[in-house]
């Protein structure tokens, strides 16, 4: 287990703890969390690293990395997949200009390919990153494109680069953003998804809340931290976008986690995910959040 000692977002290095949470899925070990008494980035600590932490992704309900289908929140997730997909594509050919055929896209943590497959069927060029074996097999299957285990292995430049929730998990946060910047074109755009620690699900749910999603998710992002990261890389924020599928989702899983029964998981999750919404509408602080961001 390694213990951060210095905030990768702003280097501090005081920090208060701010919750234990279990890993529901994998291990059912408790896990602390540690806030940055400077920025706000919440930080797993202490957690598994390299070998130890790909261990932690061993499971069948790791289901973002897998096609088959169990269970009520299973099937939600794939029911809501094609629709997400569609919107993700129409949100980067409105902020990322790729009206034109043959732009370059790259998605950082691809895993099946699901997201690449949209892109590549309107006509762009796509190439994808996912260190893990068996969901980079799969994502080579659905396109043409390069699909490679790390980032070193990318070559060339790309207009757009998207992580769809992919972030909070890579343990070189700055490294990592250093690379993708290198692989963005002068007038290329990122779009980076993260869970909000801010957003109501996540305060209503605290150690149970599946935006935690121990000790695979390293850090915890708040819209100020996130803010404070890309200052610290000199990327200019466009917008900041919610995806409010998420919301209900994250209350599902988060309902599941709380040993709610089948039923009321789903009409709680619903109920949740609403007022997770509806309580997000002033302040945006969504339960998920897309930060789009420019050179
Ligand atoms: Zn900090």
């Amino acid at each position: 287990m390694v213990r951060v000692t210095e905030c990768p977002v702003c280097q501090g290095n005081s920090f208060s703890d701010f919750i234990k949470c279990e890993d529901y899925t994998v291990s059912h070990e408790t896990f602390q969390l540690i806030k940055c008494r400077q920025c706000s980035l919440v930080i797993t600590s202490p957690r598994p690293d390299g070998e130890k932490l790909e261990k932690y992704y061993v499971s069948d309900d790791y289901i973002s990395h897998s096609n088959k289908s169990s269970g009520v929140v299973d099937y939600a997730y794939k029911a809501s997949r094609v629709f997400t997909l569609r919107w993700k594509y129409n949100l980067i050919q409105k902020f990322g200009d790729v009206k034109k055929p043959g732009l370059r896209i790259l998605d950082f943590g691809c895993g099946t390919g699901f997201f690449l497959r949209e892109c590549e069927k309107n006509k762009m060029l796509v190439a994808g990153v996912e260190p893990s074996d068996k969901a980079r097999e799969m994502a080579q299957q659905q396109t043409s494109g390069s699909i490679v285990p790390n980032l070193e292995s990318v070559s060339g430049l790309f207009e757009i680069i998207t992580l769809w929730h992919v972030l909070e998990h890579v343990e070189q946060l700055n490294d990592t953003i250093t690379k993708l910047k290198q692989h963005l074109t002068e007038t290329g755009t990122m779009f980076i998804a993260v869970p909000n620690l801010e957003s109501p699900d996540a305060k209503k749910y605290q150690q149970y809340w599946a935006g935690y999603d121990v000790p695979r998710h390293l850090w915890h992002f708040s819209k100020r931290s996130m803010e404070r990261l890309f200052n610290r890389h000199n990327l200019r924020l466009l917008k900041i976008i919610p995806l409010k599928l998420d919301a209900y989702y994250v209350s599902m899983l988060s309902e599941k986690y709380k040993g709610a029964n089948k039923l009321t998981t789903i009409t709680n999750a619903i109920k949740e995910g609403w007022k997770s919404n509806q309580g997000a509408r002033y302040n945006t602080q969504y339960s998920s959040l897309i930060y789009i961001a420019r050179k």
